[in-house]
């Protein structure tokens, strides 16, 4: 008999189909008594598929007593209970390297939209606006400073692409590190003051909820401007609307929110906003390779070999 596995978290075709080639797959995501099937079903479930943003934790975890594995889609896992998992001896794997570029990508297009006013242009001419006269200047970026909270693979991605349009990049992380050459910024208050940009690119979770704050929104001040491709929980969502109402800071790019997929209206409704429907790692490629590490881990761990990509 294949394994069983719970699918929590909606998911393409392309992994779902092959998923179910190999496994008996029970869509607890889409299922309307998610009880009644883990009542069904929750003895026999030895794995799990997620998303970055999927939440495991005792609730769930406790209804399945053989939960061997949980295979992140995703390089966030900080919806997985892990101080659980490793009591419980439950494998954890996530999907990074794969997503770091394209993530990247749109950190820089967040900067040079917000930097550029791409959205407030191209909305003006849609509205036919071009013949109707002169068009506002906006901030070029080269020569500008960009401070990266979290410079991990993402974040590293980010400075390389900052760089290459002229910008200096500083950081801040719980410590400095090795071999890197940009400046290190013992506090994120300091990071804040010193940038033009500041960057979130660490991970989400309770170690770093709402590490973005009125406190740091104002030391960034009136010509900063927020970039978030992390985790929604990170910023304090009504201090950074307070602070854009109040022009604390100039502008925010933001491509994860706070309540997912709800965007306050308030955001919305500024010009100088740009928001993204968290689609940091939304390729055709990515979502593949992506797909494949889960698919290679539960291969790896239902035939005993050393896990590809394991966090814990
Ligand atoms: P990573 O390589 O682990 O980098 C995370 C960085 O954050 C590290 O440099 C780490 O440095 C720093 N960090 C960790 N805890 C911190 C804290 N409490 N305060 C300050 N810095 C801290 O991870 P990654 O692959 O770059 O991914 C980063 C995050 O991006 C993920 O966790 C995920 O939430 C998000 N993400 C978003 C999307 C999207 O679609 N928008 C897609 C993929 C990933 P130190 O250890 O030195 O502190």
């Amino acid at each position: 008999m294949p394994p069983e596995i719970l699918l929590i978290a909606p998911l393409p075709d392309f992994i779902t189909q092959p998923l179910a080639e190999r496994y008996t797959v029970h869509d607890y995501y889409h299922t309307v008594d998610k009880s009644g099937l883990l009542a069904a079903v929750g003895e026999r479930i030895t794995g799990i598929v997620g998303v970055g943003g999927s939440v495991v934790g005792a609730a769930l975890a406790d209804r399945l007593p053989r939960l061997q594995i949980i295979s992140v889609h995703g390089v966030g896992y900080d919806g997985v209970a892990l101080d659980y998992c490793r009591a419980r001896g439950i494998a954890v794997t996530n999907t990074p390297d794969v997503l770091t570029d394209d993530v990247a990508d749109i950190a820089l297009a967040l900067v040079l939209m917000t930097s550029r006013g791409l959205l407030i242009a191209n909305r003006a001419l849609h509205a036919g606006d071009w013949a109707r006269g002169a068009r506002t200047l906006t901030t070029k970026i080269g020569g500008r400073r960009a401070g990266i909270l979290g410079l991990g693979r993402i974040g590293k991605a980010i400075a390389a692409r900052l760089v290459a349009c002229g910008m200096e990049i500083g950081y801040h992380g719980r410590a400095p590190q090795a071999n890197v050459s940009y400046a290190y910024h013992g506090s994120l208050m300091d990071l804040a003051a010193w940038c033009d940009y500041l960057i979130v690119a660490c991970p989400g979770g309770n170690a770093t909820r709402h590490l973005i704050h009125a406190g740091v929104l104002a030391a960034l001040g009136s010509t900063g401007t927020l970039v978030n491709i992390a985790r929604g929980s990170i910023v304090d969502e009504p201090a950074l609307i307070d602070a854009l109402e109040k022009g604390i800071i100039k502008t925010v790019g933001l491509d994860v929110f706070e309540h997912e997929p709800t965007v306050p209206a308030k955001l919305l409704a500024m010009p100088q906003v740009v928001v993204l429907p968290h689609i940091g790692s939304a390729t055709r490629e990515t979502r593949g390779a992506m797909g494949q590490l889960v698919l290679d881990n539960f291969e790896a761990h239902y035939a005993g070999r050393a896990l590809v990509t394991r966090v814990v």
